[in-house]
This record gives C-alpha cells, sequence and structure tokens, in this order.
C-alpha cells in the first residue's frame, strides 16, 4: 500500500491518494470515445492520450482521494447527459477524476494526474484494456473491443467492497446533497 500524489499538470492541484495497491483498485487502459472526447477537449493535440487514444486510469475509491490544495479548480464535464462526471482542472486543464456520483464508490484517476515513487508498482501491471473499438489504429495491447467478462467482473467485485466498506465517501467530488462540486459544462455535440 503506497500513498501517492495527486497533482494538476501546473500544481496548483495537490492532494494524495492512499493505499494504492494492485488490491485496492484496478488498472486499466480505456479507448472509449467518451474518454477521447474528452481528452481532446482539455487539450487538442492529444496530450492526455496514447497514441491509440487510450486513457490509462487506476480506478479507485473516493475516500482514498484527498484534495489539499486547489480544490477550487475542479471543474466538471459530461459527455453525455447521462454521462459520469468527469473533473478536470480550470488552472491548467488536466483531467483529474472520473465518477459516476455521490452514492458509488468509484472514481477513475487518470494516471497522468498521479505522481510519485514507486507508483509503477503501486499500480501493478495493467489488468485490462477496453473500449478497443473505439481506438486508433491496432494497439499492440490487443483490447477486448468493449468490456471483457473478467474486467466486468473486476469492477464489480471491486465496487461490492467498496460499498459494503462505504468508501464513496467522504468524496472530495459531490457535496453532501450529491451535486458534483462544479456545475458540469453542457457538452454540445
Ligand atoms: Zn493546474
Ligand atoms: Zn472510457
Amino acid at each position: 500500500m503506497t500513498d501517492l500524489t495527486l497533482r494538476c499538470e501546473c500544481g496548483t492541484l495537490q492532494g494524495t491518494v492512499k493505499n494504492v495497491s494492485p488490491k485496492t483498485g484496478n488498472h486499466l487502459v480505456c479507448y472509449c470515445d467518451d474518454c477521447q472526447g474528452f481528452a481532446n477537449r482539455l487539450d487538442a493535440g492529444g496530450k492526455w492520450l496514447d497514441e491509440w487514444g487510450g486513457t490509462e486510469l487506476f480506478q479507485l475509491a473516493p475516500a482514498q482521494v484527498d484534495i489539499h490544495q486547489g480544490a477550487d479548480q475542479l471543474r466538471c464535464m459530461r459527455m453525455t447527459p447521462k454521462g459520469v462526471y468527469r473533473f478536470y482542472t480550470a488552472c491548467c486543464h488536466s483531467p483529474i477524476a472520473n465518477t459516476i456520483s455521490r452514492k458509488m464508490p468509484f472514481a477513475g484517476i487518470p494516471t497522468t494526474a498521479i505522481h510519485g515513487d514507486g507508483k509503477e508498482a503501486a499500480f501493478g501491471p495493467v489488468k485490462c484494456y477496453v473500449m478497443g473499438k473505439f481506438a486508433k489504429g491496432t494497439p499492440p495491447t490487443n483490447p477486448h473491443p468493449k468490456f471483457s467478462a473478467s474486467s466486468l467482473m473486476a469492477v464489480m467485485s471491486f465496487m461490492l467492497k467498496n460499498k459494503i466498506k462505504g468508501t464513496n465517501v467522504p468524496t472530495p467530488f459531490f457535496d453532501d446533497q450529491g451535486r458534483a462540486v462544479a456545475k458540469p459544462d453542457q457538452i454540445e455535440r
């Protein structure tokens, strides 16, 4: 278990992601069009994506995330009206977290926002490559076109375990009423 630093590119937003280990979270790469759309809105040059349009994420529980400074920089985007709440920073347009709601013990943190010694060992190897049907070209990682059974199992067991532990809170991403801490941007497609 390792505590790592959560930080936007410019360093205005800083925090900690606690107890990171291959057992406490899921390490995956998502090629879906919404992850790509989000990343491209933040940086049209594709800085936040790998060359196949993938986003590397470490999924953990909101209670494992503390923001110590710059929380006022958090902004939110939903790619569809009912889509996940995707948080980023106003200061430097860094992606920070993908979340579902206050009740769901789930935060997918782009690994570009996580820093610190031992980061790779704390994440462990990537467990799954998902939504490959949206990938650009042919990634050598051979992603599943959607979600493999094992990737679904990994997320479901993670959710169940954390629901029992109640680690959906405290959360830096939703207020007590369950509203996102920043009003989601309206996306026009
Ligand atoms: Zn920043
Ligand atoms: Zn995605």
